[in-house]
């Protein structure tokens, strides 16, 4: 025995959209032992998880890594009895349609404890996102939620078909799709008039939200048609017809837009949360991260002697972060830094630097060599010692620029860049099959990063009819020097300038 009890959460994970998540879900996920989530339930919650906790896939139903229902049982019940808090995700709320009723018995009978954190169930998230309010005053009275799974042949069975057809409830089922031609069937046999109102929203509330309306008579040809597939919600009922007015999701600038993000990850979040906002669907291809020099001695004898220099040029949010680390590392604080005057490239690195209590006095907007020059005019920069901490391989624009002024520049790495092929296979396969509409690019190096992973690939016919994306001129004239032509260039040069970018693009293609 160990002393600590274990305990066994189901949690409703919501229906994809990660903002559906409750807190208390948030919460639970932040300090289990153990997560286990299937394909319902979004990955991205797995980033609340602790880096130490184990994450257990238990598979798609029908998939090859599926655990029956009773291996998942059996899995939670032994984490619980090691003393492990595990956090059991379900798709939607665990016990709408989720069996969260059978494991929580199955706990009870093993003496584990258990708690239930309810969720956003995507029987009526679906529709909300598709602009369906299942009930209305005008519509309806009363809505019934309805396993679309049952079998037809099922002799005994429960489905109440006349009680559903006479009513004016609004009807919807869950995991119907493949069964939509029965349900269909039975509805109108059972005297429901064959134009009232169905839709189908396939992966509701996620930026691969899929809707399809029609009526009862139509709405298989079209499904057929549309090619969609599970998962779904079916919603049959008047209320439909308000999807005409309410519309909101999918009427976003962005909705359906498969765009890549080539940043390292600790970065991409800024941009992919700004897209995602718009109704993008963000790839994260993570080709490059960011580690600290392997030998920072360099930048800690210049810290050490900072009372020498009289001016600190930061050029990225990755020079100040790293500047700032081995400042406070060091046990030292701003204090060191009073006498400076700082000159900081482009404006997210003046925010970066702002976070911590510094104003920029100087802040050229780019590297090119007018805007290093421009910022600087009018100050005496002859004798003055610059100390310019940056990437291991950097331009040489801004150091010779400097020194041209009379400046005495010391350049130190403050940290490296090296590639990373994580997405490698995906971005490949995904770019065979036609599924990108853009790909972004937000440094120079994300470009070279970036053909490097397509490699021996042909990548100008890879990348035909996607959509090129940089985020200023230095960064296309790489993108250039591949074969690429950008087809959106940021005004201003930052991550919000590109994202204005790629919404006028789209804007225009209307
Ligand atoms: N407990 C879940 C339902 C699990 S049953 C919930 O409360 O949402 C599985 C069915 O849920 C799928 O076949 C589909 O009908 C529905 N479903 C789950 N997530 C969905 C989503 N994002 N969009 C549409 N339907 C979804």
């Amino acid at each position: 025995m160990t002393d600590k009890t274990g305990m066994v959460y189901l949690i409703g994970a919501g229906p994809g959209d990660p903002g559906l998540l409750t807190i208390k879900a948030k919460e639970c996920i932040e300090s289990a032992d153990v997560v286990v989530y299937d394909y319902l339930a979004s990955p991205l919650l797995l980033e609340y998880a602790r880096t130490d906790a184990q994450i257990i896939y238990v598979g798609k139903k029908g998939g090859d890594h599926t655990l029956t229902q009773d291996k998942i049982n059996l899995l939670l019940v032994d984490k619980a009895k090691q003393g492990l808090s595990v956090a059991r995700l379900k798709g939607g709320d665990p016990f709408v349609f989720g069996r969260g009723g059978e494991e929580a018995q199955l706990l009870l009978e093993r003496g584990v404890q258990y708690e239930v954190i309810p969720g956003v169930t995507s029987a009526i998230s679906a529709p909300a996102y598709a602009g369906i309010p299942i009930t209305h005053r005008d519509h309806t009275s009363f809505v019934s939620f309805i396993t679309g799974h049952e079998n037809p042949d099922k002799k005994d069975s429960s489905m109440q078909w006349d009680v559903f057809a006479k009513s004016n409830a609004t009807l919807v089922f869950l995991m119907g799709v493949k069964n939509l031609g029965n349900i269909v069937k039975n509805l109108v046999a059972n005297g429901k008039p064959a134009d009232t109102p169905v839709a189908l929203v396939r992966w509701g509330t996620t930026s691969q939200q899929q809707t399809v309306t029609g009526s009862l008579e139509t709405i298989v040809e079209k499904v057929r048609t549309a090619k969609l597939k599970s998962p779904a919600i079916i919603v049959v009922g008047h209320v439909v017809n308000l999807r005409k007015e309410l519309a909101w999701f999918d009427k976003k600038p962005l909705f359906g837009r498969r765009i890549v993000i080539t940043r390292a990850r600790a970065q991409a979040s800024g941009l992919v949360s700004q897209l995602t906002k718009m109704g993008a669907h963000c790839l994260e291809i993570p080709t490059i991260r960011i580690i600290p020099s392997e030998d920072t001695a360099p930048l800690k004898t210049a810290i050490d002697n900072i009372k020498d220099y009289d001016w600190l040029v930061l050029t990225s949010v990755n020079g100040v972060k790293f500047f700032f680390d081995t400042l406070f590392d060091m046990g030292k604080d701003v204090r060191a830094l009073g006498h400076l005057k700082f000159a900081c490239i482009g404006p997210v690195t003046k925010e970066r630097l702002g976070d911590y209590g510094i104003i920029g006095d100087i802040l050229p907007e780019t590297y090119r060599a007018e805007s290093v020059i421009d910022a600087f005019s009018g100050i005496e920069m002859q004798g003055k010692k610059v100390l310019l901490p940056r990437a291991k391989v950097a331009r040489t624009i801004l150091p010779e620029e400097l020194t041209r002024m009379g400046a005495i520049v010391d350049e130190v790495t403050a940290y490296e860049t090296i590639l990373s092929d994580e997405g490698k296979e995906q971005l490949i396969s995904m770019l065979t099959d036609k599924e990108i509409d853009a790909v972004t690019f937000t440094s120079s190096s994300t470009v070279s990063n970036f053909m490097s992973l397509l490699e021996s690939q042909n990548a100008a016919d890879l990348l035909k009819n996607v959509t090129i994306a940089s985020i200023g001129p230095i960064t296309s004239d790489t993108a250039r020097s591949f074969g690429i032509k950008p087809d959106i260039e940021a005004i201003p040069y930052t991550i919000p300038g590109l994202v204005d970018g790629l919404l006028a693009y789209y804007e225009k293609q209307e």
